[in-house]
Order: C-alpha cells, then sequence, then structure tokens
C-alpha cells in the first residue's frame, strides 16, 4: 500500500475551496515535486498533508504504518523564524517533541538523535550557536536536521531552498538527494524550482487550474501535449484513480505557462 493515498480531496478554508478533486498516491523512496502558480494552494495542501486543517472533501489514507507524526516538515521561513532567539541544540531537539506525548523531558534517545543529525548535516560546529546569527544556508540546515530529528520515513519540505545562494542551493538540494537516495527517505517537496524538480523528482504534482500528477517523464510528455501512449511513457504510470490529466479534465499548459517564476 502507498504510504500516502490522497482521493478526491479538496483543499481551502472556511467555506472557501481552494483546489478539489487531487488524486495523488506518494510511494516510499519517492521524490514529490508539487508545483503550481502562486495562491494555487501548494502550502494549503501541504498544511492538510500534516493534519493541520481538514480536507473540505475527500479523504488522505496513511498506508505502510506510517503514523501523523512520522512526517517531519520544514516550514517555509518567515523573517520571525529567521529571528528565533534559540540556540541550534534547541531547534534541532524541539524536532523529537511529537514523538514525546506527554513526557516533559528530552530522553538520551532523542539527543543521540540530535547528535547523529547535526553530524549528517556538518553542523557539529554550530550546535551552541544562536540561530538568528546563522547564514541563510546554515539556517536551512538546522531546520532539515530537525525535520529528520522527527522522521526517519516521510519529510515535507517548502520552498527549502527560497533566499539561498545558488551555492547553498545546491549544497541543499544534494543532501535531500543523498537523504532520499541513500537512506531511502520519502520526499515531499514545494519548489518553484521547475529545473530542479525535473532534476530530483520522480513524481510531479502540478495544481492550480491545470491538475497533473504523473512520473517525471510523463509530466514533461504532457507539458509537450502528448499522452503517456504517444511520449513512450507509462512503465510507471500512476494508478488509475492518480489523477491522470484526461481524468483531471485538465488540457496541458503551454510550455511557458509551466516555467512558473
Ligand atoms: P501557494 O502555496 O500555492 O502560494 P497557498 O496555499 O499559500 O498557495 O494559498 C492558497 C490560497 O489560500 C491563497 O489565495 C491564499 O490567499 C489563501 N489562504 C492562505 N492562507 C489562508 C488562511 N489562513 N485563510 C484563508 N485563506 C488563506
Amino acid at each position: 500500500m502507498a504510504l500516502i493515498t490522497c482521493s478526491k480531496l479538496s483543499i481551502g478554508y472556511e467555506r472557501e475551496i481552494i483546489c478539489s478533486d487531487l488524486n495523488f498516491t506518494v510511494e516510499q523512496g519517492d521524490y514529490l515535486c508539487i508545483v503550481g502558480e502562486n495562491g494555487s494552494g501548494k502550502t494549503t495542501l501541504m498544511r492538510t498533508l500534516l493534519n493541520l486543517r481538514k480536507p473540505m472533501a475527500g479523504e488522505i489514507i496513511t498506508g505502510d504504518g506510517l503514523k501523523p507524526n512520522e512526517i517531519g516538515y520544514l516550514p517555509q521561513q518567515s523573517q520571525v523564524q529567521k529571528d528565533f532567539p534559540a540556540s541550534v541544540e534547541e531547534i534541532v531537539l524541539s524536532g523529537c517533541l511529537g514523538r514525546k506525548g506527554r513526557k516533559p523531558f528530552y530522553s538520551a534517545v532523542d539527543r543521540k538523535t540530535v547528535d547523529r543529525n547535526l553530524e549528517r548535516l556538518g553542523i557539529s560546529a554550530l550546535r551552541k550557536k544562536c540561530f538568528r546569527e546563522l547564514s541563510g544556508g546554515q539556517q536551512q540546515r538546522v531546520l532539515l536536521a530537525r525535520a529528520l530529528s522527527a522522521t526517519e520515513k516521510v519529510l515535507l519540505l517548502d520552498e527549502p531552498v527560497t533566499g539561498l545562494d545558488t551555492e547553498a542551493a545546491l549544497s541543499m538540494y544534494s543532501l535531500i538527494e543523498k537523504f532520499n537516495k541513500e537512506n531511502g527517505l520519502t520526499v515531499i517537496m514545494i519548489s518553484h524550482d521547475l529545473e530542479a524538480s525535473l532534476k530530483y523528482a520522480t513524481h510531479i504534482l502540478n495544481i492550480g487550474e491545470k491538475i497533473f500528477f504523473g512520473t517525471k517523464d510523463e509530466y514533461l510528455a504532457w507539458t509537450r501535449g502528448e499522452s503517456a501512449e504517444e511520449a513512450g511513457v507509462g512503465a510507471e504510470a500512476p494508478a488509475e484513480d492518480a489523477g491522470t490529466p484526461a481524468e483531471a479534465g485538465a488540457e496541458p499548459p503551454a510550455e511557458a505557462e509551466v516555467q512558473h517564476e
């Protein structure tokens, strides 16, 4: 069974539906990029996947024993978060909070998890530093270490390279790729960077006026206006109800249209 299955999912606020009839699946080890215009509902979808918002309709089914607290989240950074007056160690430790239940103290296992993740991200030397004193790239590594401390299963990343320079962005992408390929971590990433999405993703979900879900090759064929059959892809065709362009009633966008921002 898929780790996450979204079926006829509608997302939104109060009575306003932002996006409806989303059908997609995420399997263990997938790298799914969510793309779409600004305001199309990508962050709202993340919040819904994280159980912070209720679906307006449809359902999200988790499988393979995935529990809601086994999803790590790297949110889009606001200025307030950038200025957060806590140490690197405290922030990474807070990733363990979701597992703690009512226990008031961090355990030895929590502290070991933190040590391991600081080391994996090459930021052990920064552990006592104040978060707000760090560079943008270092801050994102800290937040990635925090998300990894919450889970070794699924990572949800909301535009993790926004505001980073090219070098820091590349380094962030290769770290995420490493955790995906070498550790089998499932990645779900909102991205404005279509080029990077096409380089790293196994699957693409395009939301907004036009909805598409499929493998990267199917997405490329869709943007060219080809059916999967014409493009000679389909070995990894999405599940029958997984929201292919035809089922979603969507016309493929013109090539230029998918170059968001
Ligand atoms: P994206 O991440 O694709 O840019 P969002 O999910 O942030 O899009 O926003 C989708 C729409 O939902 C936007 O029109 C936005 O104004 C609206 N929206 C976002 N947050 C809220 C909220 N808390 N209450 C009501 N509407 C919201």
